[in-house]
């Protein structure tokens, strides 16, 4: 069976999806939906491109991505789980990296080596990166799929709105004359890091086909995007059986995480179902 090799690009001619079709029915398809066919060559070498990205250094790399992710849902529809990898290492890591690339702007900001609009442009930049390196770290790149992508795409367009504000009143700052003051912009702008643990969480519990569980680290808690908690999930014999812990950190004491960590311990879930749980204190704030 000859393979035969289609892809879509934008209005500047950039690759923005591959296909590979292994028959006419699936030639047929792409090419409907505006696929145009490429030599395998090509193919190749796009694909090679997008995996030899390094996301830390790139502006296009979410695209890139959506590319890879969108050439991996055609190979393969079901995740290679035990590649998942849940490397909180990892995930820790990029977190630590955004704070100090957070404090550094701040710091550029207010003694004006930078520009507002560069500030503005870094941070979002780093956002991005955080948000998606996080996911990256849940579920692992082989396991990175289009769901995956548009999750962090979403959350971070959510966050971009934030930061927009906190751009706007740093704009009215400036135009009243007043100093920037270093520390209270660098408090502020790290707090972008913690949003990044629902990106870890709930990639992995999509990945392994779980029901998306009811409360996440920083969602709703009282701590905000300082919660340190986690989910710890414990696969248990049969399809769809799960034991899932709210860990909480031993940083963390606020009421909201107190009261998870009292209500889920465990959380069932059987067959795929949430079972009935009852809560202990305010799991939400
Ligand atoms: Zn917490």
């Amino acid at each position: 069976m000859n393979e035969r090799y289609f892809g879509l690009t934008d209005e500047r001619g950039r690759y923005q999806r591959l296909g590979l079709a292994r028959n006419d029915t699936e030639a047929e398809q792409f090419l409907q939906a505006g696929f145009i066919e490429i030599a395998k060559d090509v193919y190749d070498r796009l694909v090679e491109f997008v995996q030899s990205i390094d996301i830390n250094g790139l502006d296009l790399f979410l695209s890139a991505l959506t590319l890879l992710g969108a050439l991996r849902t055609r190979q393969a529809n079901v995740r290679r789980l035990q590649d998942l990898v849940q490397n909180r290492e990892a995930f820790t890591r990029a977190g630590q990296a955004f704070r100090t690339e957070a404090t550094r702007l701040a710091e550029q900001l207010a003694n004006r080596t930078i520009t507002l609009d560069e500030w503005y442009q870094g941070m979002a930049q780093r956002i991005r990166q955080n948000q998606l390196s996080a996911r990256i770290a849940g579920v692992g790149t082989n396991n990175l799929s289009q769901a995956d992508l548009q999750a962090v795409q979403a959350k971070t367009e959510s966050e971009l709105r934030y930061l927009q504000r906190f751009r706007t009143e740093l704009q009215a700052q400036l135009d009243a004359g007043q100093e920037l003051n270093p520390n209270a912009i660098g408090a502020r702008a790290r707090q972008y890091a913690g949003a990044s643990a629902e990106q870890f969480e709930i990639g992995i519990q999509e990945a392994l086909g779980m029901p998306l569980l009811p409360v996440q680290p920083g969602v709703r808690t009282e701590c905000m995007t300082n919660c340190k908690c986690a989910w710890r999930i414990v696969e248990l014999n049969g399809a769809g059986n799960w034991d899932c812990f709210w860990d909480r950190n031993a940083t963390d004491s606020c009421e909201t995480c107190i009261a998870r960590e009292r209500t889920f311990n465990p959380l069932r879930i059987r067959q795929g179902i949430i079972q009935p749980f009852v809560v202990q204190g305010r799991i939400y704030a």
